[in-house]
């Protein structure tokens, strides 16, 4: 059945109470996760394409250790960083991306850095990245967003996609790509930095805890009486349910 179009003002508000509501059981503020300088950020999100935190922090460090400055990353021999970052998924594309990224960076740049993107605004540092090959706008937010520069700009990783769609916020044919403009264009403009990563942050972790890829848990979400996906599952008698060791279900309180 084809989808209703919602308006534009109801869906803010739905956003707003989402974020409301997912706050509270996830406790925001959220603590940022990383401390790092812009540069290093973009390299440990490269990094991080669908692998693990464990495997692509491990790999970020063996860079570090080995690698004194990023130039020198940039210079080493490619089957050399392919070897240090192997616990990540494709080592053999990501190992020549991330050089390529940070050649680009010192050709239009004049200098291997990315601290100057504190002076523009967000939209123009994500453009500023965006036009690199292998930056896209998850990993361009992620930069602004999760480094030190602690900007107000919104990733949306597959669990925050998944959640946004089953709840009605974003059409269910929405790719993650277009999806970063449509989720940022729902949140108050006047949110700072902290607020808006709270609203990616308990997205990510509602898709992580309850509104699995398979069988998400809707019978004690949150979120089910606005939901479109729980309540048809509901009417479903949550026929499709269940916990399994793959998809478990968080400890109790
Ligand atoms: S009600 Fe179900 S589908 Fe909707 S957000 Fe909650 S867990 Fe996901």
């Amino acid at each position: 059945m084809a989808q209703r179009i919602p308006d534009p003002e109801d869906l803010k508000e739905k956003a707003l109470e989402i974020h409301r509501r997912l706050c509270r059981e996830y406790g925001c503020p959220i603590a940022y996760f990383h401390d790092h300088d812009p540069l290093s950020e973009l390299i440990s999100s490269l990094l991080s394409h669908r692998t693990r935190n464990q495997d692509s922090g491990r790999a970020f460090q063996a860079l570090r250790r080995t690698y004194p400055t990023w130039e020198t990353l940039r210079d080493a021999p490619t089957a050399e960083v392919e070897t240090l970052i192997k616990g990540v998924t494709w080592p053999e594309q990501k190992a020549p991306r991330i050089q390529a990224v940070l050649r680009a960076i010192t050709e239009r740049h004049g200098t291997l850095a990315l601290d100057f993107l504190d002076e523009l605004p967000v939209p123009e540092a994500r453009a500023w990245l965006e036009q690199i090959p292998g930056i896209g706008p998850k990993t361009s937010a992620a930069v602004l967003s999760f480094s030190r520069l602690r900007k107000a700009a919104l990733p949306v990783d597959s669990h925050h996609h998944r959640v946004a769609q089953r709840t009605g916020l974003i059409p269910r044919t929405m790719d993650v790509g277009p999806a970063h403009v449509a989720l940022a264009a729902l949140l108050p403009p006047e949110w700072d930095a902290q607020t808006v990563y709270d609203d990616h942050e308990v997205l990510m972790l509602h898709g992580q805890r309850c509104c699995y890829f398979r069988n998400p848990a809707c019978r004690r979400c949150v979120l089910l009486d606005l939901c479109p996906t729980g309540q048809a599952l509901k009417a479903q008698s949550f026929g499709t349910e269940r916990t399994s060791a793959e998809h478990p279900a968080p400890p109790a309180a």
